[in-house]
């Protein structure tokens, strides 16, 4: 199974720091390095789009950020305010985003609102598309500010989709205000203190309002750490809220898979709805519906143990209408998955004539042996005028153990001229 996470409980008075990065400025590598030197992790809330760009972290080092321990949110493609868009361009913001960062191999469940701001409808947007948390940017009660507000959220937090801060941390912010963002929290019962930093700099060139100087920065964390005796530490968003990575969701919806997931067994044959166990020629085999996941709880595995001919292969259901997506003619069919296997893999392609008869199509390149969940993917030659229905899958033709989860299937023409 995926890292799934039990979500945090709290004793009575204790507190729960969150430190947050957004934006994917390039300075914010120095702030990861203060908070591991002091054995803390961060959340850093970057956007697909951005990684690489001047003064931006690139691809390299979000991955070092991740490899180092610290959780990797989403905060949109281009940071817009987002109740100031159409319903469908919210959705590409946010929905899109998390999925080319799941493409990129991040564990994506946390949510950052740019600007803080939203409405009911980017709320509701944002659980759609299959975060587990978002976080505003204020709520919280400061020193010159939001007395009617808490001095922390509680945990859980009032509401997952709202996780109240203190607003972003800015140049004039001083160490002694971000002790009391955790002091206060401290007094007044215990709860979640998530705090935003932008720029790790100081003097910054050019001046940044939405900055921190590394020196009170480590000298906070370095404070920070000393709270840990009276019961106050630090985690990141993801390991408060805690749950399962849930797959990606695209938009427009080009997914023309049912149950892409594997999720739906409602005969509980233990063959997902609108799949089935494929194969032929001399081998033995074992099926296996396990809880070893990409997304969600469930996904399949096949095991061969000895073989002289043929496959294996969980393949869309081809002896369902309701299951089977419609080609169009000429029209390019991209499939992908997530996979784990001891051998190489390959994904096959199938469709139905005129006639009725399901015809083998064609296949993918061989994939290598992968320990862990990776994504592949695979684009079909275009589809035949004959083609009235497509069935895709993954196969297996050598002795070894293929899991595979998070299917989908689209039309790269269709998908082009959205
Ligand atoms: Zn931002």
């Amino acid at each position: 199974m995926e890292p799934t996470t039990q979500a945090i409980v709290l004793l009575p008075g204790q507190v729960i720091v969150s430190l947050n990065f957004d934006d994917c400025l390039a300075s914010q590598s120095q702030g990861a390095a203060i908070l591991q030197a002091r054995g803390m992790r961060g959340t850093f809330f970057v956007h697909s789009t951005r990684m690489g760009q001047s003064g931006r972290l690139t691809l390299a080092q979000v991955r070092a950020l991740r490899d180092a321990g610290h959780e990797i949110g989403g905060h949109t493609l281009t940071h817009p305010h987002l109740s100031e868009l159409p319903p469908d361009e919210q959705r590409k913001e946010i929905c899109n985003d998390r999925v080319a960062l799941l493409n990129a191999g991040f564990r994506v469940t946390s949510f950052a609102y740019p600007f803080g701001d939203k409405d009911a409808t980017t709320r509701q947007i944002v659980i759609d598309c299959n975060y587990n948390s978002a976080r505003e940017s204020g709520g919280l009660r400061t020193a010159t500010g939001g007395s009617s507000n808490p001095y922390a959220e509680p945990v859980p937090p009032a509401d997952p989709y709202a996780i109240r801060t203190h607003g972003s941390v800015q140049d004039t912010t001083t160490l002694t205000a971000l002790k009391n963002y955790v002091l206060r929290a401290e007094e007044s019962g215990g709860g979640w203190v998530p705090i935003v930093f932008h720029h790790i700099c100081g003097p910054c060139n050019p001046p940044q309002t939405y900055s921190i100087a590394p020196a009170t920065l480590t000298a906070f964390v370095e404070w920070l750490a000393t709270r840990a005796s009276r019961g106050t530490t630090v985690a990141t968003m993801d390991a408060v809220i805690g749950g399962a990575l849930k797959p990606p969701v695209s938009w427009p919806p080009s997914q023309l898979l049912k149950n892409p997931s594997l999720e739906t067994d409602l005969n509980g044959d233990g063959t997902p709805d609108c799949w089935q166990r494929g194969g032929f020629g001399s081998n033995t085999f074992t099926w296996t519906r396990t809880q070893d996941a990409h997304g969600g709880t469930w996904a399949q595995q096949v095991r061969i143990t000895q073989i002289t001919s043929g496959d294996r292969k969980l393949i869309t259901r081809q002896d369902d209408s309701s299951c089977t997506p419609t080609p169009t003619t000429g029209h390019h069919y991209r499939i992908s998955a997530w996979y784990k296997a001891t051998t190489q893999v390959r994904f096959k392609a199938y469709y139905r004539d005129s006639a009725g008869a399901w015809i083998y199509w064609s296949q993918g390149p061989l994939l290598p042996a992968r320990s862990s969940y990776t994504f592949a993917e695979w684009t079909t030659p275009a589809a035949p005028s004959a083609a009235r229905a497509l069935s895709v899958g993954l196969s297996i033709d050598q002795v070894g153990t293929l899991t595979m989860d998070d299917f989908a299937l689209s039309d790269v023409e269709a998908s082009a001229s959205l």
